[in-house]
């Protein structure tokens, strides 16, 4: 049988640490990189045939769990017909549609292929369109690898404790201004000092890169309001969050309408689809209607795009999200007794099928806060759990997902696991 490690030696010779995205190779946590054969629903098998309960889902974009035979359906029928033309396609216009019925922040959209590349484009529109340089982005907050947002940022930066890339000369990111996330003085000050030159702050209203954080009371509305009054554009990231957390995504919970959006992971339904968009009179800037040069080779691909409405269509289907969330929630309450049943130091949060896992005795609020979690009991308990099948995140600075296929059975098996496993924590 070939192993996980021999796949993993084989893979190190021709890729680079054997991954084509670093948090993948396990560095944090040590040992093995489960090499994916298949998956279906809620679960993973590895190259030795072992099926894991999976929680990375991909890293958000299996909401409907794996392989939904719908969204494989869909798939199918598109390549027959052809995998890509470069050319306008009706469907494209159906998944924008789609889009901007469902969130209220949304005028117009334009299609990509990657969360990167929804806010490096997103970027450069609202600097395009403010004829200002300077961006505010928040300490822990990852918005894709573009060079200008490389800066402090969490995932596998923050992982791998080196938060800013190199191969980013200091000019790039000399309009980057990096300010610490629930601290809404902070960035009062920075307009103060720096309004007129201030293009735009992105966000992740809801940051699961440096594990899950929400925004305190007042924050986001405090950067909507900066952003009006200095002519700022505001973008919110929620190519993590974006039917994820809800039906409309973080604006969708709080009421708050961004002036611009970026997208992807379950807008594609595992497919790569990402998306940016919001006021029609801002997209107006972009290509070929106005001066902001953004294109795509792949963008709107057939496939991808089938790929993307019928996940959209399933996940629009009433009750969904009640159901999510209560699963969801099952799973970080059942986490929380059993931590205390064991009497390690543990909390968990969630917001609709998102989740954190934080072993510090309350949910942090901040990026320092979280910093100070327990690594080493995080790194034990993740390496028990997935010695027994569950399969979280490889890195404390990651949130989790759940699919609408963790239904009960797999949530008891989970926690039965991770009481398990928080016994090895405590005698560690
Ligand atoms: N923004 C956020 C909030 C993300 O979570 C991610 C990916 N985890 C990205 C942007 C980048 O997306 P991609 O990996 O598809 O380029």
């Amino acid at each position: 049988m070939t192993t996980n490690a021999d796949l993993f030696a084989r893979a190190c010779k021709t890729i680079p640490g054997g991954v084509n995205s670093p948090v993948r190779a396990f560095r944090s946590v040590g040992g093995t990189p489960r090499f994916i054969r298949r998956a279906s629903g809620p679960y993973v098998w590895d190259a030795e045939g072992r099926q894991y309960i999976d929680y990375v889902g991909s890293w958000g974009p299996a909401i409907l769990g794996h392989a939904h035979p719908d969204v494989v359906r869909a798939v199918q029928e598109a390549a027959v017909d052809g995998l890509s033309f470069g050319a306008p396609t009706e469907a494209e216009i159906v998944l924008a549609e789609t889009l901007v019925a469902r969130l209220p922040a949304l005028e117009q959209v334009r299609l990509v292929s990657s969360g990167t590349e929804a806010t490096m484009s997103a970027i450069r529109l609202a600097r395009g369109y403010t004829g200002r340089p300077k961006l505010i982005k928040f300490e822990g907050c990852y918005h894709g690898h573009a060079d200008s947002l490389l800066v402090k940022a969490g995932s596998g930066l923050l992982t791998f404790g080196n938060p800013t890339s190199a191969g980013v000369p200091p000019e790039f990111v000399a309009h980057t201004v990096v300010l610490d996330y629930n601290d809404l003085d902070g960035v009062r000050r920075t307009f103060a000092e720096l309004g007129e030159e201030i293009a735009c702050v992105i966000v992740e209203p809801m940051p699961g890169n440096m594990n899950l954080i929400k925004p305190a009371p007042g924050f986001l509305e405090g950067l909507r309001e900066l952003c009006t009054e200095h002519g700022a554009v505001l973008i919110f990231d929620e190519v993590m969050t974006g039917f994820r957390v809800g039906p409309q995504g973080v604006q969708g919970l709080t009421g708050i309408r961004p002036d611009l959006v970026t997208l992807g992971k379950v807008i594609g339904g595992g497919m790569p689809v990402g998306a940016f968009g919001g006021r029609a009179d801002i997209m107006a800037q972009v290509a070929p209607l106005g001066p902001v040069y953004q294109a795509g080779t792949l963008s709107g691909n057939p496939v991808a795009v089938a790929a993307g409405l019928a996940t959209l269509a399933l996940i629009a289907a009433p009750g969904f999200y009640e159901r999510l969330g209560e699963q969801t929630d099952k799973l970080v309450r059942g986490l929380r007794e059993r931590a205390e049943l064991v009497g390690v130091p543990f909390s968990a949060d969630a917001v609709g099928g998102m989740f954190g896992l934080y072993f510090s005795e309350r949910v942090p609020a901040s990026y320092a806060e979280v910093t100070r979690s327990d690594i080493e009991a995080f790194k034990v308990f993740f390496q028990a759990c997935l010695a027994q099948g569950v399969y979280f995140a490889p890195s404390a600075y990651e949130a989790g997902f759940v699919s609408i296929t963790h239904d009960d059975a797999v949530i008891a098996r989970t926690l039965d696991v991770a009481e398990h496993a928080l016994h090895t924590v405590k005698g560690a």
